[in-house]
């Protein structure tokens, strides 16, 4: 579960600040970080339930 197709260096915000990285350097495909085989749902968690393992999603 990811809502965002990028994902954020967030260390690398300092070095954006003092000017030694530009923004695109610290942002990245979240595509591209996905383990092999996980089944990326694109949507926001709204509520879960543990007692069931279950999750609502925004969408739905
Ligand atoms: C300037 C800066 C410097 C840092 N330096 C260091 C460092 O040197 N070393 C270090 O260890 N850490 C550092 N950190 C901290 C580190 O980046 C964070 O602790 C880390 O990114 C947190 O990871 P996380 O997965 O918990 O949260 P996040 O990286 O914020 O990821 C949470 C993810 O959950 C998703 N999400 C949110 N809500 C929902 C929802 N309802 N449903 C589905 N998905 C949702 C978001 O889209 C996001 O992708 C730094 C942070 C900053 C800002």
């Amino acid at each position: 579960m990811e809502p965002h197709s990028d994902h954020h260096y967030q260390p690398g915000y300092t070095l954006v600040a003092a000017g030694i990285y530009q923004p695109s350097d610290v942002v990245f495909p979240e595509a591209d970080l996905m383990k092999r085989g996980v089944n990326w749902i694109k949507d926001s968690v709204s509520a879960f339930d543990p007692e069931n393992n279950r999750l609502q999603i925004s969408s739905s």
